[in-house]
């Protein structure tokens, strides 16, 4: 069966397949700004946004985001699930740029955001909405409390000088709050985890654009294409994306860093990482650490050695755990002397943390892990639940679903401040 051209826009074809419920996207040679307004043929560009696309969601399945690619097919098409797409573009900020500056005229280009910003924005075109025309396309969109309306307001213009122009009640999943909040969600978690894989590539992510759809399968995923038109990022104080378009830079400079992007994003692929829990004696008891590594229990290795009793075989173990995995922290859990952790913490490179076992009955073991010998660098942290967030901090730094996880769950107790 042939492929039928399902739709086209500015920058990607969609294509029936044979199974009703996939459809090829194709990715176009294509770069555009302001709406349409600014247009070039740009070689190169399709395979560039479809490796990035790919990669970029490969990164997040692998992450347990749920989307809609499911393979590469070649240099410029992909595969993917077909969605009922939902006509909403979510943006989220760490820094203040583009839009957000005419809106918010108060704040300073790059000003940080310590908690996500995530807005909403009706996608329209034609300047029409529903039968009636509106002064501009893809406004931004505010819900009432209950989402019952949904005001909309001109995105170029300083919120605090309008009135919203709009207030709609047909607006996308109306009567589905607990989707839109997902979708806010889920938006936060695919940021933070581009974030850090950006940070580890030596960039900083400042903001992007989501889509969300409907899979066959009645599933809210995350949807359309995530390449260097979707973002924003800085590298050594420039942008590294489409907005060197947007500002005049040449078509040959703006492809290059397409490239560039693109290939960096082949490393976006999660690290074998492990926290190795030790005990001293098949006595010790680890019940006081279950739950701690909610969902990430896969990173668990637990051990048995004395580090008193048998020395020569615990280290040898110890070597063979981190040869296998190098990149590993070390919990130990043992009461008594509580010698374990420092004689490991010299032993290794890798971040060793001791949870003295029994200190609330015996406070004087927590010394013999306090003041220890030169070389022996053990940290001691008297809550295990402490000591397992402090290993899942110290593999968050190379980890991008570790610290999405992380950094998610700490940001809902943020607020974001403004400073003159
Ligand atoms: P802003 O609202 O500041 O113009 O854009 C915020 C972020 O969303 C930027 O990273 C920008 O590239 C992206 N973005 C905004 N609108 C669109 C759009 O229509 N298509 C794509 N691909 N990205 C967009």
């Amino acid at each position: 069966m042939e492929s039928v051209l399902l739709a086209e826009g500015k920058t990607k074809i969609i294509w029936s397949t044979e199974d009703p419920s996939q459809v090829i996207i194709e990715s176009k040679d294509d770069i555009t700004a302001g709406n349409g307004s600014k247009h070039d043929i740009a070689i190169g560009k399709a395979a560039s946004s479809n490796r990035t696309t790919s990669n970029v969601f490969k990164a997040l399945e692998a992450c347990g985001v749920r989307t809609a690619f499911l393979k590469e097919i070649d240099e410029i098409r992909f595969l993917a699930k077909k969605c009922e797409m939902i006509l909403s573009e979510i943006v989220v900020r760490r820094e203040a740029h583009g839009s957000y500056l005419k809106r918010h005229p108060e704040f300073s280009k790059g000003h940080v955001f310590s908690q996500l910003v995530v807005e909403y924005f009706l996608k329209t075109s034609e300047k029409r909405w529903n039968g009636g025309d509106i002064p501009e396309d893809d406004p931004l969109m505010i819900f009432d409390e209950s989402f019952e309306h949904a005001s909309l307001y001109i995105p170029s213009k300083p919120i605090r000088q309008q009135e919203p122009f709009l207030i709609i009640e047909d607006f996308p999943l109306k009567g589905s709050p607990e989707i839109i909040k997902q979708i806010a969600e889920i938006a936060r978690k695919v940021f933070l985890i581009l974030e850090k894989f950006w940070q580890l590539a030596g960039k900083r992510l400042v903001d992007f654009k989501l889509e969300f759809g409907i899979d066959p399968e009645g599933k809210l995923v995350l949807a359309d294409v995530i390449d260097s038109d979707s973002w924003r990022i800085i590298d050594n104080g420039n942008y590294f994306d489409k907005q060197l378009y947007r500002d005049g830079t040449s078509l040959a400079v703006v492809m290059e860093k397409y490239q560039l992007v693109a290939k960096l994003t082949d490393n976006f692929v999660l690290p074998q990482q492990q926290i190795i829990l030790w005990k001293a004696s098949e006595k010790d008891d680890l019940s006081s650490f279950d739950g701690a590594m909610g969902d990430l229990l896969y990173l668990r290795k637990e051990e048995v050695y004395s580090l008193h009793k048998q020395p020569t075989q615990a280290i040898q173990k110890l070597t063979k755990l981190l040869q296998e995995v190098p990149d590993s922290v070390v919990i130990v859990y043992c009461g008594r002397s509580n010698g374990a952790g420092p004689i490991l913490s010299a032993h290794c490179t890798v971040p060793v943390i001791t949870v003295p076992a029994g200190w609330e009955k015996l406070p004087e073991d927590v010394w013999s892990s306090l003041r220890t010998p030169s070389g022996v660098p053990v940290v001691t942290i008297l809550d295990p639940k402490n000591a397992v967030l402090a290993a899942l901090q110290i593999l968050a730094t190379r980890n991008p679903l570790i610290y999405a996880k992380l950094r998610q769950d700490q940001e809902k107790r943020f607020c974001n401040i403004f400073t003159f």
